[in-house]
């Protein structure tokens, strides 16, 4: 009988079972008190325990995606099946390898969507019963549609210029690749808003709305923070939930801020200025500059330790790869990012906080009303049921911004030293 695990496969899928059950159990089923007990003081405990409640119930969905992720990579990433749906694609395609390449990433996609579906139709439902959505469900798949679209385009070219790098300077790859990408991530920021946003929603500039009055101190606080911002857009965020925001999008010549007209109905002057501060720190601190160079630094390091792995699978079962560039180790290659994107989660989402923190302090000291920031602060999180008692586990691997509490502790010092 053939082994279809071998020794080496069984180490690495139980390695990655055990972490990932272990990452479950810390982020999900472990209870969290000293947070419930600071939280009484800005939220009732009806409150706090439906947004515990709710959290869970939503993490649970997120873990059985993540399952499905797991068990397909498994199947494919660590048994012979990649070595030989490998050799058909390439006897396919006439060994050229860059289709052999894209045709099983358009195989692995498929399965992954497929498996995906109904967890999503059920993650929608409930959203849906949370009062969390106010779009239909033929709205939700047409917005859903689109986006798996979009996803399939950039892999698809993702994929083509990896696979290109990897046969064409198999030394050198790993350095142009994170610049090649680079460059069409900066591409991707400049066309996003005239391309890709509107598919999903309408842009009106504020000026031609109803929220008109807001106009003069709106772009008052602009042009005091020296933010070079042409258009203010408001979004019809209210199609998709009642989620208030407002951010900042793309590059050059299609440079915005855009605010959400779920803000605009139900906040004051002050509220918007607020928000609207927080956004406009993010400029004054340059993070997007300091994103996308981090990025590039990270891209680089990913790279080159993917490149090594993919030596290392070279000649080796079950992989047998000819070379770094055999279409043979697209799932391998998808497994190596899965696992980076996990390992790199907690430093990423570090670096996030620390620059949410900075534009928390930039909107406080440009718009100088704490109680109005700390007021926000409980409104949103009570419109979004968010999790105002996450465990520092939670907050450790999945947190882009700092919780509730640490943004009004912050704001409360903030008011005490002016
Ligand atoms: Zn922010």
């Amino acid at each position: 009988m053939i082994r279809l695990v071998n020794p080496l496969s069984k180490t690495l899928i139980a390695s990655l079972v055990a972490v990932m059950t272990l990452l479950f159990v810390a982020t999900t089923l472990l209870p969290y008190a000293p947070a419930r007990v600071e939280a009484r003081q800005y939220f009732s405990t009806d409150e706090i325990d439906l947004a515990l409640e709710y959290t869970f119930q939503r993490r649970l969905f997120f873990w059985g995606t993540t399952a499905v992720e797991i068990a397909l990579l498994c199947v494919f990433a660590l048994t012979p099946v990649g070595r030989q749906l490998g050799d058909r694609f390439l006897d396919w395609t006439g060994q050229r390898r860059v289709p052999a390449a894209l045709m099983f990433g358009l195989v692995f996609f498929i399965l992954d969507q497929l498996l995906y579906l109904p967890i999503s139709v059920a993650r929608f439902y409930h959203a849906k019963d949370w009062g969390m959505t106010n779009l239909e469900l033929a709205d939700w798949l047409r917005d859903r549609g689109i986006s798996i679209g979009i996803d399939l385009v950039s892999r698809a070219i993702i994929g083509a210029g990896l696979y290109t790098l990897l046969i064409v300077l198999p030394r050198t790859w790993w350095l142009l690749a994170p610049l090649g990408g680079g460059a069409l991530g900066v591409t991707y920021a400049f066309l996003a808003p005239i391309l890709i946003n509107p598919l999903f929603n309408d842009f009106t500039p504020l000026a031609e709305t109803e929220w008109q009055h807001h106009q003069p101190r709106v772009r008052a606080l602009i042009d005091e923070a020296k933010v070079p911002v042409e258009e203010i857009l408001v979004m019809n965020a209210s199609r998709q939930s009642n989620h208030t925001n407002a951010y900042f999008a793309g590059f050059g010549s299609t440079r915005r801020i855009v605010l959400y007209d779920t803000l605009l109905k139900k906040s004051s002057p002050e509220e918007i200025e607020s928000v609207l501060g927080h956004e406009l720190g993010h400029w004054m601190h340059d993070h997007i500059v300091k994103g996308l160079l981090l990025g590039l630094l990270a891209a680089i390091v990913a790279c080159l330790a993917l490149d090594r792995l993919l030596r290392a699978a070279v000649g080796h079962a079950p992989w047998n790869l000819q070379s770094t560039a055999d279409p043979a180790g697209v799932p391998l290659v998808l497994l190596i990012v899965f696992v980076g994107s996990w390992a790199s989660a907690p430093l990423q989402n570090g670096i996030s906080r620390h620059f949410e923190r900075e534009a928390d302090q930039a909107s406080l000291k440009l718009v100088g009303l704490p109680q109005v920031f700390i007021d926000i602060e409980i409104k949103m999180a009570r419109i979004n049921i968010a999790n105002v008692a996450p465990t520092p586990w939670n907050v450790w691997l999945f947190s882009s911004h700092p919780p509730t509490l640490e943004r009004i502790r912050m704001a409360n010092e903030w008011k005490e030293r002016h």
